[in-house]
């Protein structure tokens, strides 16, 4: 386990290159959660090459819902893989929170997908024989914080998704509903600028799918900045803005909800 850290994580010259930082005054929250700059990731094995993704622009508000959608193949993990900085692009900039995550070694990285994301996946990813409550307050103990403060946030979190009267039950013993609303409150006990979901409801029938859907609508309502990728329609009816994705690209860019909006309803009738 990491110890918590002592010194700046960038210096102040770099943050203020960064625009996060002015050179006097308070530092200043930049407008984008997200943004991404002609972003290429060329996987390499051996004389072979594949070019996962090929020249991705995208910018994310703060308080946006975006969902991304794209069939099989089309460059979604390695996206999510992007903006999570569990990968750095070949070539392009990405920017999270104002900063060029180029900026940070990989040790630094780590502490920013810890404070700054909230990871919710398919396969839900608890720790297992490890209660909810535990699972919600293992970042924050990486974090460093007082076992007395650990518990009572996590509590919190646990609450607010929906599953407070949970907290004792190891994985095995919750429904995939259930784990992935602990899932989702291990994503928001770090209180983190963006929540990321890679096929969130991948794993769910449709009645856990709804439930899961109305929570990622109220965190986003409570002005979260959430992102999910998915390859599921009806998951695409929770957006503010739809981006489809296809051979590594951007292909299709929609607003149906202003970001100041409340989130749309999923279960809503949709023509067509
Ligand atoms: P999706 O999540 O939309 O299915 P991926 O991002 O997983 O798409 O994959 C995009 C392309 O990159 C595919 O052609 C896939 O085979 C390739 N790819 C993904 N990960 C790797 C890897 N680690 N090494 C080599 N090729 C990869
Ligand atoms: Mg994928």
């Amino acid at each position: 386990m990491r110890r918590p850290r002592r010194t700046p994580l960038i210096s102040r010259r770099s943050a203020e290159e960064a625009g996060l930082r002015r050179p006097s005054g308070p530092p200043r929250r930049p407008r984008y959660v997200i943004a991404l700059e002609d972003v290429h990731r060329v996987y390499t094995l051996g004389d072979i090459h594949v070019h996962a993704l090929r020249g991705v622009t995208l910018r994310i508000e703060r308080g946006d819902l975006v969902v991304i959608m794209g069939s099989s193949g089309s460059g979604k993990s390695t996206l999510m893989n992007t903006l999570g900085c569990l990968d750095l692009p070949t070539r392009g900039r990405y920017l999270l929170d104002g900063i060029d995550v180029r900026h940070y070694d990989p040790d630094d990285l780590a502490d920013i997908r810890n404070r700054k994301i909230g990871f919710v996946f398919q396969s839900f990813n608890l720790v297992p024989r490890t209660t909810a409550l535990a699972n919600v307050e293992l970042p924050l103990a990486y974090a460093g914080l007082p076992r007395q403060q650990r518990r009572a946030r996590a509590i919190a979190a646990l609450e607010e998704a929906g599953v407070g009267d949970r907290i004792g039950h190891l994985p095995s013993e919750l429904s995939g509903g259930q784990q992935q609303r602990v899932a989702l409150a291990r994503a928001i006990v770090t209180n983190p600028s963006l929540i990321l979901a890679d096929e969130p409801t991948g794993n769910l029938d449709s009645r856990s799918t709804g439930g899961v859907l109305d929570l990622f609508a109220r965190l986003n309502n409570e002005g979260r900045t959430v992102v999910i990728i998915t390859h599921e329609p009806e998951v695409a009816h929770l957006a503010k803005r739809l981006v489809r994705l296809a051979d590594g690209r951007i292909v299709e860019d929609v607003r149906y909800a202003a970001v100041g909006d409340p989130a749309p309803d999923h279960a809503r009738a949709v023509p067509g």
